[in-house]
Parts: structure tokens; sequence; C-alpha cells
């Protein structure tokens, strides 16, 4: 059984809305709603599992789940402090049935189905998968100074995106594991790396933004309109 987590439990203060940015309308649907409506519709997920900050509850659960009628969604469940913390939270509802669960920012709308399946095929060949894409700039590390450290190589760096596919049994090794070596990661799979499994990455798409600032959510709309105008 394949389970989605999808996170809405952020405050999204970098959105400056002064509320969730989840809600916030898109094409005349919160951006939570296009999110797990792709989930809903795809063949491949049996079960939604939606984290949530406790005070917006009944906002998501009416003009949301209720609303669009997402019957796979089987708890609404409160998040925690770190996104981390979100995704334990999820993991402790999924259904005893499940093997395996993806995890998916509610804040990524434009995540398609091709890549949902890219993700949950790939995990027949190994124990974790994320999906990114190549950068397309060069990146630079550098210390605190901002003085530049390092310069890697161009084409082994890629951006991460979600969703992002793993065992179950794997998944919560590696959050138990964070949990007792206090380790915050700003993704699931930055946690599986910790327990020295191998993550493998898939093709996302640069379409598969994360609504973060204003410009994301003007970029988003544009990517919409281009869909509708020019592709099915
Ligand atoms: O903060 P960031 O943009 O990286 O968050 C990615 C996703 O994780 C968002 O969809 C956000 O709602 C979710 N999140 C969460 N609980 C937190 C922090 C973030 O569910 N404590």
């Amino acid at each position: 059984m394949n389970t989605a987590i999808i996170l809405a439990a952020g405050r999204g203060t970098r959105m400056n809305a002064g509320r969730n940015k989840q809600y916030l309308i898109l094409k005349n649907k919160p951006i939570l709603a296009h999110s797990i409506g792709i989930f809903q519709k795809c063949n491949l997920i049996d079960e939604i599992i939606v984290v949530i900050n406790q005070d917006e509850e009944a906002n998501c659960r009416i003009n949301v789940i209720e609303k669009y009628q997402f019957n796979k969604v089987k708890k609404l469940v409160p998040g925690g402090d770190e996104r981390q913390h979100s995704v334990y939270n999820g993991l402790m509802h999924v259904n005893s049935e499940c093997d395996i669960v993806l995890v998916h920012d509610g804040a990524r709308p434009l995540v398609t189905h091709d890549v949902i399946e890219r993700c949950i095929n790939e995990l027949r060949s190994c124990e974790a998968v994320s999906c990114g894409m190549p950068i397309k700039d060069t990146v630079k590390i550098i210390d605190e100074n901002r003085n530049v450290r390092v310069t890697p190589m161009r084409d082994s760096v890629w951006i991460t995106q979600t969703p992002q596919a793993f065992k179950l049994e794997i998944l919560l090794k590696a959050h138990n594991h964070a949990l007792e070596e206090k380790i915050i990661c700003t993704d699931d799979a930055m946690l599986v790396e910790q327990l020295g499994i191998n993550v493998r990455m898939v093709e996302g798409d640069y379409e598969n933004i994360k609504i973060t600032t204003p410009d994301d959510l003007i970029m988003a709309e544009s990517i919409l309109n281009y869909k509708r105008k020019f592709r099915k």
C-alpha cells in the first residue's frame, strides 16, 4: 500500500501574507488543494495523510478536503515545530498496511503524475528516492565571511524537490535515529543518508517549484497558464 504524507504545517513567514501560504489562492483554488488533488487523482496512491496546523483544521477540512471531495485523505494530523517533526507525526498515522511512503511539500502544487510514478518505480531497485533536477547555475559553498570555499562541479549538483519516496521501515528508522541523536534535517532523504543508506535521485521537473516567496506565486500562475494554453 502506498501512502502520501502531504505537509502543510509550516507558517510560511517568507511569504509575508499574514496567513499560511498553503491556503493562498492559485488559479481559483488553494495551493494545498492543487497539491492534494494530484495525489488524489494518481492511481498509484492509496491513502493520503495531510499534516496541518491545529488551528487551521476546520479551514482545511471545509475549504480543501470536503470542498474538493478528497476521499483518499484519511487523516488530518497536527504538525510540529520543524518540518521533520511534522513528517514524523504523519508517519505515526499511516495505515498498518502501508509499505511505501511518499513525503510531499504541500507548497509544491505543480508536481505531476509522471514525477510521482518515477519515484515509486525507482523504489523497486533501492530503498530511498528523491526527485530533483540538475542545477542550471554554478554553486558556491561559502564561509561565514562569504568567501568562496568550494565550487562543486556543476554536473554533480542537483536541487532537491519532493516527493521523496521510501520503504516505510527505512524512513521510520531514519526518523527514530534522528530523534535519538538530536539531528534536524531539512529533508527526509538527508535523514536516511545519516544511516549510511543510499538515496537515489530521479528526475523531477523544473516546474515543480516550492511556493516560498511572493514571486513564486506569480511564477506558478504563469506555469499553469502556459500549461492550460499549450498542453492538455
Ligand atoms: O519551510 P519549507 O518551505 O521548507 O516547508 C516545506 C513544506 O513543509 C511546506 O509545505 C510546509 O508547510 C511544511 N512544513 C511543515 N511543518 C513545519 C515546517 C514546514 O509541515 N514545521
